[in-house]
């Protein structure tokens, strides 16, 4: 294909799914969708694996979306209190790849979407300069919804009451490939009390998904020296989802 076709395939592409995506904004979740989502490198052919197509798509947005609903204007633990938006998650439903952080900061907080203030913007360079990805091609959120205090760690009570519907959404979504940022993440998901410098770089399951520990990005803003250790960790992630795709 030339890169004229290529662009003019592309451009088609994303007009067709910004079309099912304001029918599903609308609640229109009974058609069937092809979905783009197995995060394609923006460099290569868009890839659409078989399992990825049809009614699977629509299962895990409506999946998703029950589980926000059951979410619903959580006061379960006593982070409610001082928050200002939940912060659900974003991405795409269909995410082979997920990232898993701790809990909003106060600019996530403000706009209730997760990593968009200084160590979101690392982690999206990550992702969109290191791994060749679009950011709305993988699913991001965190082991609690609501900002703590102050950006302490999250409480165990708070997690406690929080990670069920943490479950839920990698339940729904599936993923192929789990990266945890840090510590928080990490022992909350594997259940262990080893530290992330021990954990990191090598792989370990959850729920028989893979799932790699790598620092948070805002120990990276602290750090920079071991910036060089997260990317060889995201090397590991970007083979894996490339052996996964052609599997
Ligand atoms: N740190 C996190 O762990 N999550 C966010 O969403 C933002 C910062």
């Amino acid at each position: 294909m030339d890169d004229a076709l290529r662009s003019e395939f592309l451009d088609i592409v994303a007009q067709v799914r910004a079309h099912f995506e304001y029918q599903r904004a609308l609640g229109l979740s009974s058609i069937e969708t092809v979905s783009l989502a197995f995060p394609a490198r923006s460099a290569q052919p868009v890839s659409v694996p078989e399992q990825r197509t049809g009614h699977l798509t629509l299962d895990r947005s409506a999946g998703l979306a029950g589980v926000r609903e059951e979410l619903g204007d959580c006061t379960r633990c006593k982070l409610h209190n001082g928050r200002k938006t939940i912060v659900f998650g974003e991405g795409n439903p269909n995410a082979g790849l997920v990232f898993v952080g701790e809990g909003p900061g106060y600019e996530e907080d403000q706009q209730g979407r997760p990593f968009v203030g200084a160590a979101g913007q690392l982690l999206t360079d990550i992702i969109v300069k290191g791994m060749k990805l679009r950011r709305e091609d993988v699913y991001i959120c965190n082991i609690v919804k609501c900002r703590p205090p102050d950006n302490r760690n999250p409480e165990p009570d708070e997690i406690e009451a929080c990670e069920p519907f943490l479950i839920k959404q990698l339940q729904a979504i599936k993923p192929k490939v789990i990266v945890a940022l840090g510590n928080v993440a990490v022992k909350t998901l594997l259940k262990t009390t080893e530290g992330i410098t021990k954990l990191r770089g090598k792989w370990h399951m959850y729920q028989g998904i893979p799932l790699m520990p790598t620092f948070h990005p805002a120990y990276l803003l602290r750090t920079p020296g071991d910036k060089a250790l997260v990317w060889k960790d995201i090397q590991q992630v970007m083979k894996e989802m490339e052996k996964i795709g052609k599997g």
